[in-house]
């Protein structure tokens, strides 16, 4: 059986650190908490790192503060990508801001061109996703976001520890969303953090990821002498991370570096094991891109059959992403992006994780191969 994800824990680093919690009754947001988000921040470059319980909930609160903070209206535009994790564009609606979608290019990244064509007066920002950790054409958009004066929102969900060569992600993305989901590259259970520059947008995800409140101020002063006053100075919710999940992201985090360059072995052997057949094709990952390698994603032909195929040989593959604009509930959209259309029926995610072996690797290359090679040639 090969699985398309098997999470890797470092245990005795994990517990160490979750020992330590325990032991001191650290269990919610607290001094790990703290740490991890020095730490994170140092990383990525970041002045403003806030830990929080998701991916999910640091995509709502950034939209929401944004929103906010920068004094969008309703029905604002936020040009995005069909190809991505719902979270992604449910987030940018929940705030009241309208998803609209452009289409991706070979990288499955958003493409350029059809970014620059939706753009209108209405337009705020563009939601870049970095799909399997590649950062796609992101320089290019970013060029577009500064001549048109729109903010850039990385969901970073499968980047932690994808790189640039020669510039770095924080010069040009205003805000980035990590996740430490259990299936992602720096995992822990459930976690996410929100990390940027503008400490008014940090300050308010904060703030709304507790209840909206304020311990340096009372009701009644901008000056607070008691430690059991507290202001509510906006609305929020409980969205915080808490130390637990910052011990294990801490432990993992030491591994980090290392695991993506297992990572990127693993994708090489793939690659070559894969070179000889020219039944499919690989996704563009530019020169410049240093990428995390969440996924190993191919283009083939008859997808559905090769996936019931490697099931029945009990290889899991899997699929990133369904067109978003197929779904009932962005059926506006539908039609809008037709090389979203062709790779969500043409792509495979292979079986990705530091578990697999070579025999693994060989396997599942082989596998795919023989599928294919036995198929008509047509690409339907
Ligand atoms: C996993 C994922 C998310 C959500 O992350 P959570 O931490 O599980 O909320 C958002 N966007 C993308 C692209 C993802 O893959």
């Amino acid at each position: 059986m090969v699985s398309l994800f098997s999470p890797v824990f470092y245990v005795d680093e994990c517990l160490e650190n979750i020992r330590e919690c325990l032991e001191k009754g650290w269990a919610g947001p607290g001094v790990k908490t703290a740490e991890f988000e020095k730490e994170w921040g140092k990383y990525t470059g970041y002045e403003n790192a806030v830990f929080l319980n998701s991916a999910t909930a640091g995509l709502e609160l950034t939209f929401k503060s944004m929103k906010e903070l920068y004094r969008w209206r309703d029905g604002d535009e936020i040009i995005t990508t069909p190809i991505t994790f719902i979270s992604t564009n449910h987030t940018i609606m929940d705030a009241g801001l309208k998803p609209v979608f452009a289409d991706v290019n070979d990288t499955l990244c958003l493409d350029p061109q059809s970014v620059r064509d939706r753009i209108t007066t209405r337009t705020r920002a563009v939601a870049f996703v970095g799909i399997g950790g590649n950062t796609g054409d992101i320089k290019e958009i970013a060029q577009i976001c500064r001549e048109h004066d729109l903010k850039l929102v990385l969901d970073a969900a499968h980047m932690s520890g994808t790189r640039i060569k020669d510039t770095g992600l924080e010069d040009i993305v205003d805000v980035s969303i990590y996740s430490f989901q259990s299936t992602k590259v720096l995992l822990t259970a459930d976690a996410g953090m929100v990390c940027c520059h503008d400490g008014g947008i940090a300050k308010k995800v904060r703030t709304k990821a507790w209840v909206g409140m304020d311990k340096t101020r009372t009701p009644w002063s901008d000056e607070n002498t008691q430690r059991w006053y507290f202001d509510i100075v906006d609305f929020g919710g409980s969205y915080f991370g808490n130390d637990i999940m910052a011990a294990i992201a801490l432990a993992q985090y030491r591994h980090l570096d290392s695991d993506i360059e297992r990572r990127h072995k693993i994708a090489d052997r793939y690659r070559e094991k894969l070179a000889g057949c020219d039944k499919l094709e690989f996704i563009r990952v530019p020169e410049d891109c240093y990428s995390a390698q969440w996924l190993f994603q191919i283009v083939v032909p008859k997808r559905d059959e090769l996936m019931a195929f490697l099931e029945s040989k009990e290889i899991f593959a899997g699929l990133h992403y369904l067109d978003n604009t197929q779904f009932r509930h962005y059926r506006y959209a539908k039609g809008t992006c037709p090389n979203a259309d062709y790779y969500s029926r043409h792509i495979l995610s292979l079986p990705f994780h530091l578990r697999l072996t070579e025999e693994d690797i060989d396997w599942v290359a082989e596998s795919i191969i023989e599928f294919l090679e036995g198929c008509a040639s047509d690409k339907a």
